[in-house]
């Protein structure tokens, strides 16, 4: 399975979140998944990509020309490959992932985790999306998503796409169990 991770290019103010990152990372490499990420060599993606390749995972990072020239790029991935722009960036991520996850982040994991959300309920891919929450970190914003079903903007079969977790190996056997379904419009 490859798996894309979504996390922040800051390490937060809790040290349970770069802590999670690094034991996230050892995981997935230790269980043979596959890392799709956005190449970033700092914060949690970096302190990610640090631990899937102490312990011999494979991690592929994609990143846009721009952020490459500014060498924000990770220097020792097993691949890298760069892109135009975001977009490009984005769909590249999802064509090469089975599955998406977001750890704690800020604008920029949210934006790329909803995107494959609303992906996933327009019926544009089929694979398992999922919140790594750690500590908590995602509790009010799954209370948002909580208070949009009630008010009638979010059908509770599109929240349920979703994967919701505090535990590692929880998360990754949802994400190995999911069912896609036909999701009505
Ligand atoms: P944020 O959650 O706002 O920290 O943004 C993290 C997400 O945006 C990552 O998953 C990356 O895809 C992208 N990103 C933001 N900053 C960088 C950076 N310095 N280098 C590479 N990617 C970044």
């Amino acid at each position: 399975m490859t798996l894309a991770v979504f996390c922040g290019a800051s390490l937060g103010n809790n040290e349970a979140y770069a802590n999670a990152a690094k034991d996230f990372g050892k995981y997935l490499a230790l269980n043979n998944i596959n890392v799709v990420f956005g190449a970033g060599s700092v914060g949690m993606m970096g302190t990610l990509a640090d631990a899937v390749l102490e312990h011999g995972g494979n991690i592929c990072g994609v990143i846009p020309e721009k952020l490459k020239d500014l060498e924000l790029a990770h220097e020792n991935l097993t691949e890298l490959i760069i892109v135009k722009d975001m977009h490009e960036r984005k769909a590249t991520m999802a064509q090469l992932s089975d599955a998406f996850v977001a750890l704690p982040g800020g604008l920029g994991t949210l934006e790329e985790i909803f995107e494959v959300w609303t992906w996933a309920q327009l019926g544009f891919h089929k694979k398992p999306c999922a919140f790594y929450n750690v500590d908590g970190f995602y509790d009010k914003l799954l209370d948002m998503i909580k208070t949009m079903s009630e008010e009638g903007f979010l059908k509770q079969e599109h929240v349920d796409i979703m994967i919701q977790s505090s535990y590692k190996e929880e998360l990754i056997t949802a994400i190995e169990n999911f069912e896609p379904k036909e999701y009505a419009l």
